[in-house]
């Protein structure tokens, strides 16, 4: 299978990189960073501190011509210009942080083609996002607050992540409950059923998202850590192996794991 990668230069995309060419079914036909980008014509496989590898080019139609599956983990500007210039191939997108322009176009796309995006691809995520819909259905009273650690150089908050885990609240009890981003002044008692979000940023934090379900006498606390990036780099290569060859749609990590 070919693949080709936006953001190759980028902490997920180099990963993303190594992982590709060390899969003997795989083809790592492109590596794309920024037309601007000072690392255009570097080794992609060096930079990741592997042999081999395509240098790194800029994102253009022909760059993305030879792949079956296009990995895009860049910036949505940059998912913006992949969604420009794809041709047929299936996307994979891990990108956050995307205005509801870009979210629109991929659900546009997913009208003519193959597009799975998605803003966690661990697959232990993929589990607590159920657990997290089924706990609030059955506790239809309790105060939900989530709360999410990432590291120093994330661009976005609240993350992805916890936004998802905000909508398995709401798929969990039939509700479009009111977002709260997290809390200052004289903010009074707390109304029911809004949804609290509270965002840390620090140091190296790969990602950890906790839910809190309060209710009176008791709560309940389900959460994730992610130890390391290669976590998100497997799941997104797992879906790439599946979603090759598939019509179009809008597939989810569910639909990959046989959760659906
Ligand atoms: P990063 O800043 O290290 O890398 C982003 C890369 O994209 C950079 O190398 C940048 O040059 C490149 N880029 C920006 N604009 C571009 C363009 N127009 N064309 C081509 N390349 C372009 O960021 P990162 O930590 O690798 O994360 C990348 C994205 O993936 C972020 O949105 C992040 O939130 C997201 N992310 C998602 C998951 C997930 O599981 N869904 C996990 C980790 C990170």
């Amino acid at each position: 299978m070919n693949i080709a990668v936006v953001g190759a230069a980028g902490r997920m995309g180099r990963l993303m990189v190594a992982e590709i060419l060390a899969d003997d079914a795989l083809t790592l036909v492109a590596a794309c960073t920024r037309a601007d980008s000072p690392l255009l014509g570097a080794s992609s496989g060096e930079l990741a501190g592997v042999r081999g590898g395509p240098a790194l080019c800029a994102l253009s139609s022909e760059a993305l011509a030879g792949a079956d599956v296009v990995i895009d983990f860049s910036l949505p500007a940059g998912l913006e210009q992949t969604l420009d210039f794809l041709g047929d191939a299936a996307l994979i997108t891990g990108t956050t942080g995307l205005p509801a322009a870009t979210a629109d176009r991929l659900r546009a796309r997913a009208e003519r083609h193959a597009v799975l995006a998605a803003a966690n691809f661990s697959t232990g995520v993929t589990v607590l996002l159920d657990l997290v819909a089924r706990a609030t259905a059955a506790l239809p009273d309790a105060d939900v607050e989530i709360v999410e650690r990432h590291h120093r150089l994330k661009q976005d908050a609240p993350s992805g992540t916890a936004l998802a885990l905000g909508q398995a609240v709401a798929a969990g009890r039939g509700t479009s409950p009111a977002l709260v981003h997290g809390r200052s002044g004289h903010t009074g008692v707390r109304p029911r059923g809004e949804v609290g979000f509270h965002a840390l940023r620090g140091g190296d934090v790969v990602g950890e998202h906790e839910v809190y379900l309060l209710s009176q006498g008791e709560r309940i606390l389900l959460g994730h850590t992610a130890q390391s990036r290669l976590t998100f780099v497997q799941g997104a290569l797992r879906a790439a192996r599946w979603i090759a060859g598939r019509g179009p749609g809008r597939y989810t990590l569910r639909d990959v794991l046989g959760l659906s």
